[in-house]
């Protein structure tokens, strides 16, 4: 029999990686997730997402579990509001996912980046301590190592961020580093590679390249396309969040790869074939400032200490992928979905 799960609080569980963690929470973990209230008075789920639904936030995501989960509108940022949440749920396992995510927009402002994902990191860290909470999980990226020409960065490698994203990002690690080290604060940091996957909202590679296909145009491709990622299937990369939150050792940080390591011009090559269309389906345009080569983890210490390995390949990822899209077009095709996008 799994172990019961605590009372789990997850920021940013509306979003791409998030939502698919919280469906395998419930699905996997805990079909009936549900605890009893005292006394017969009925039942409350013990999950509670708190997500301020931005651009990027989509309860549709969380349809097939609806009603498994309490939910607060509510930004990260705003401690009066985490305090009341907190005060009311008392959660004992809190996983941020919660950040403003896409590299492209903080590079035209990074105000947003700052305040959540440093600021809202804090005021998360500090209701955390004054509730007393037993573990504490950041959703970090492998973008605070910056870039690595060859080779792979391990969990010791120093952080190195190259855009305003992975700087806040790096930030935040930063401070829960001194909240260990301060408080005994109890805390693990995750670092994945590229996630993708279906839900994924249309500004990243992957679904902005189904997107223009829907749309009859070519999917803009940075610089000649040689930059490199590591491509991890957002539903392993759930797994792996939920075994670190298991067996993980507080205070330490595990880096989450795949080994899938490719081209952007090679990724959308083989997602246009996997569309139908012809592999040519796609335009250079100027390349990102700052743009990373290369990033490659080094995820050793994830596998050994939680017995996980990703399970997709990046042929079959991109096949469910693109199968997921095409079957789901009209959530592609939302206007709140795609005219940001589309306007990059
Ligand atoms: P996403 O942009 O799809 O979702 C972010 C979610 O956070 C949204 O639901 C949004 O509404 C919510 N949010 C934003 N600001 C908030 C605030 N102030 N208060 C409360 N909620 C807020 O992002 P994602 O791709 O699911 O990424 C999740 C986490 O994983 C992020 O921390 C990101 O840095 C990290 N990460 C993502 C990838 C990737 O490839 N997508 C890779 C590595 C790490």
């Amino acid at each position: 029999m799994r172990e019961k799960l605590c009372k789990t609080l997850v920021a940013g569980g509306a979003g791409f990686i998030g939502s698919a963690f919280v469906r395998l929470l419930i699905n996997r973990d805990c079909p009936r997730s549900r605890l009893s209230t005292k006394a017969g008075k009925g039942t409350v789920p013990n999950i509670v997402i708190v997500d301020k639904l931005t651009y990027a936030g989509d309860l549709g995501r969380l349809e097939e579990v609806r009603g498994k989960f309490n939910f607060y509108k509510a930004d990260i940022c705003n401690q009066k509001a985490m305090e009341l949440i907190f005060k009311k749920e008392k959660p004992k396992i809190v996983i941020n996912f919660a950040a403003e995510t896409h590299v492209d927009r903080s590079i035209k402002d990074a105000a947003a980046f700052i305040k959540t994902n440093i600021e809202g990191v804090r005021v998360l860290l500090d209701t955390c301590r004054k509730y007393g909470i037993k573990k504490f999980i950041q959703i970090s990226s492998d973008e605070i190592y910056g870039e690595v020409t060859r080779g792979k960065f391990s969990e010791n490698s120093p952080l190195s961020p190259n855009n305003p994203y992975a700087a806040s990002k790096a930030a935040a690690d930063l401070l829960i580093k001194s909240y260990i080290r301060t408080y005994n604060f109890p805390a693990i940091i995750i670092r994945p590679c590229n996630n993708y996957g279906p839900w994924q909202y249309p500004e990243k590679l992957i679904p902005l390249c189904v997107l223009m296909v829907l749309k009859g145009r070519r999917t803009p491709v940075y610089g000649k396309g040689l930059n490199v990622r590591e491509w991890l299937y957002v539903e392993d990369c759930a797994s792996g969040i939920l075994a670190i939150l298991r067996k993980g050792k507080l205070g330490e940080a595990y880096n989450l790869g795949s080994g899938e390591v490719s081209r952007n011009i090679d990724t959308v090559k083989l997602l246009l074939k996997q569309l139908g269309v012809p592999a040519n389906r796609f335009k250079f345009v100027p390349d990102r400032p700052g743009h990373d080569i290369r990033y490659c983890l080094d995820w050793q210490k994830a596998k050994k200490a939680i017995a996980w390995k990703p399970k997709t390949s990046l042929r079959l990822g991109i096949k469910l992928t693109a199968d997921w899209y095409l079957k789901n077009k009209g959530w592609l095709l939302l206007s709140k979905n795609n005219d940001s996008a589309l306007n990059k």
